[in-house]
């Protein structure tokens, strides 16, 4: 294992995924920064079922496809059972 988080459900091991924030709604996600998926609700499962896609998530804000949209921050630590 090398020194990344926890890793994406759908690339594996090329995929970090860190808490973000939509800035314009305050709306905390969880984000890969490789494929772009994102987890809406970081309390259910981190798996492919709950994921969206960043334009989906911005449109529902009614906000433009553009990662500027949000603020990223720490890396999701691996899951202890993982
Ligand atoms: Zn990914």
């Amino acid at each position: 294992m090398s020194a990344h988080g926890m890793q994406c459900p759908t690339c594996d091991e090329y995929g970090d995924l860190v808490h973000a924030t939509v800035r314009q709604t305050g709306q905390q996600v969880i984000v890969c920064t490789e494929c772009d998926f994102v987890w809406p609700h970081p309390e259910q499962d981190i798996d492919p079922a709950h994921a969206t896609d960043v334009a989906s998530l911005l449109a529902q804000s009614g906000l433009d496809d553009d990662w500027d949209e949000l603020e990223l921050g720490a890396r999701v630590p691996p899951s202890p059972t993982a």
